[in-house]
């Protein structure tokens, strides 16, 4: 293990892939990154071209090694972490894919949902996925290509055809279809997959019509999978993970209550809840975890996870830089709010595409309440900012509830994480210290551990906790009283935007 000095972590993302090398340290030694295109086939239909996914993915992992002259021998281990619930079904012998990958944005399924409903499976695939039924999880993208690609079902039948998400899809082209697997996380946003007992799930399956030969082993997230010689000498493909639990991961978020909130396009806060998995009555999702191995965690194995998600966070942010005008950078919006002693009474719920969890009304639409003369541009701005602390306020408040673990701090990432208004907003709503990281790679860097630890690159989760640093601690300093006061008018403000849709109905 002496000379091996780094960690190989495939970033695949829903717009781009990207490669990061890290060292022992955890820091990164080489990062590249490629954009891919997206295509957009019909209104609220996703697609990518599967051998895009590949090709760029392989592109950017050469290119990061070149950049520092990393060589096959120096590296102990690849990790995988991938944009989740894509689809993608190719022929067993000849690797090459029936269609284009159904991207988990694509709402063509949203109808065989509304089906599944009205069949009453909906109490099912709560109890066993964790999921609420969506078109956004796999399983009925895959039927939807089973239904509708010329001869699928009966290839499929004949066990002839292959389901992947994106880390199965890798790993299959790594190992030169040598290997067919997936990692529990990953088969926990199937919904096919049993959380509880850790397997596919026979009465779904038969409900999709989805042959069991179709679908990969499925495997713990840091483990070996299989090998590749596709660098120059064979390395060991040793983790996968979907990208939100290799974040959680990467923040060291290890033991019961650790938490995580990631503030890019949409917002995503994860809740490790150890051996528990946690039924949440106000809209939250249970999910896999991902976990070291046995022997190199001292957590509980596996680990499940509560997982809310906000629809529209930075996202908001870049309406008001792309369509408002009112910004030439999403930066600028820290100095904005700084300059203003509050947002005038003026509130902002953004919800472009309806509210999520806790809400779940996917008819309320934007709403802007509060308005006087006196509000200026600024006003609004900061109200669209202090807009996805209040969203991921909610989503803490849920959690706190119904995990009912004692939160000590909340740690963040992703691109607007760079805000300190946002954050210094946020520990003032919470009341919780809010802790931003050295290093914001918190996804690959997750990966990257994962697949340390399970091949000694890292002896236990312990070390690897001596990495995590802390850049910046906000800490709560809000007079409690104002406080009440500005999450009432949040709550008002989200009844105004249910209102808006009730009314229509
Ligand atoms: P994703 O991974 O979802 O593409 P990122 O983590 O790269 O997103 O974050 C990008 C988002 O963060 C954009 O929506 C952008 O508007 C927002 N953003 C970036 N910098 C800032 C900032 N300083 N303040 C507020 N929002 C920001």
């Amino acid at each position: 293990m002496e000379q091996k000095k780094y960690i190989i972590a495939m970033d695949q993302g829903t717009t781009s892939s990207r490669c990061i090398l890290f060292n022992r340290q955890g820091a990164v030694c080489s990062v590249t990154q490629k954009e891919f295109p997206q295509l957009y086939p019909q209104p609220g239909w996703v697609e990518h071209v599967p051998r895009d996914i590949w090709s760029t993915q392989m592109g950017v992992t050469m290119e990061a090694m070149q950049k520092i002259d990393a060589r096959p021998c120096e590296i102990a281990a690849i990790g995988i972490t991938n944009q989740r619930e894509t689809t993608i079904v190719w022929d067993a012998a000849t690797g090459q894919p029936i269609c284009n990958a159904i991207v988990w944005q694509c709402r063509r399924t949203a109808d065989q949902i509304e089906q599944l409903r009205r069949d009453g499976m909906e109490e099912t695939v709560r109890q066993k996925t964790g999921l609420i039924p969506d078109a956004y999880f796999s399983a009925s993208k895959l039927a939807w290509i089973l239904d509708n690609i010329p001869q699928a079902r009966t290839r499929a039948q004949r066990g002839e055809l292959r389901f992947g998400t994106v880390d199965s899809w890798l790993i299959w082209n790594l190992t030169d279809g040598q290997v067919h697997a997936t990692d529990y996380t990953n088969a926990s946003r199937t919904m096919l997959f049993d959380i509880h007992k850790l397997c596919w799930d026979q009465e779904l399956m038969d409900y999709f019509h989805i042959p069991a030969s179709m679908l990969p082993q499925v495997l713990p997230s840091s483990h070996i999978f299989g090998a590749t010689d596709k660098f120059g000498g064979s390395i060991p493909i040793a983790a996968a993970a979907g990208d939100q639990q290799a974040a959680l991961f990467g923040q060291c978020g290890f033991e019961a209550g650790d938490a995580k909130s990631t503030y890019g396009t949409g917002g995503f806060l994860l809740m490790n809840t150890g051996k528990d998995a946690i039924r949440s009555k106000r809209g939250l999702i249970t999910t896999l975890a991902a976990s070291g191995t046995p022997a190199a965690s001292r957590n509980y194995y596996p680990s499940y996870a509560l997982e809310g998600s906000i629809f529209v966070a930075g996202a908001a942010i870049q309406w008001l830089r792309d369509e408002m005008k009112l910004l030439d950078d999403a930066g600028q919006t820290e100095n904005i709010c700084a300059s203003l002693k509050d947002a005038g009474g003026v509130y902002v719920v953004p919800a472009f595409a309806g509210l999520g969890a806790p809400y779940w009304e996917q008819y309320a639409r934007g709403t802007v309440v509060g308005l006087t003369r006196g509000v200026t541009k600024e006003h609004f701005i900061r109200a669209v900012v202090e807009s996805t602390a209040y969203q991921t306020n909610d989503l803490l408040t849920a959690m706190k509830e119904e995990s009912g673990l004692p939160m000590a701090s909340l740690k963040v990432d992703g691109g607007a994480s760079a805000n300190n208004f946002l954050l210094q907003f946020q520990a003032d709503m919470s009341g919780l210290p809010i802790k931003r990281p050295q290093c914001i790679e918190t996804t690959a860097l997750g990966a990257a551990y994962l697949a340390g630890l399970a091949v000694g690159f890292w002896r236990d989760t312990e070390e690897i906790r001596c990495n995590w640093a802390c850049e910046h601690t906000f800490l709560p300093t809000i007079d409690l009283r104002v406080r009440e006061e500005l999450l009432c008018g949040w709550a008002r403000a989200v009844r105004c935007a249910i209102a808006w849709a009730k009314d229509q109905q």
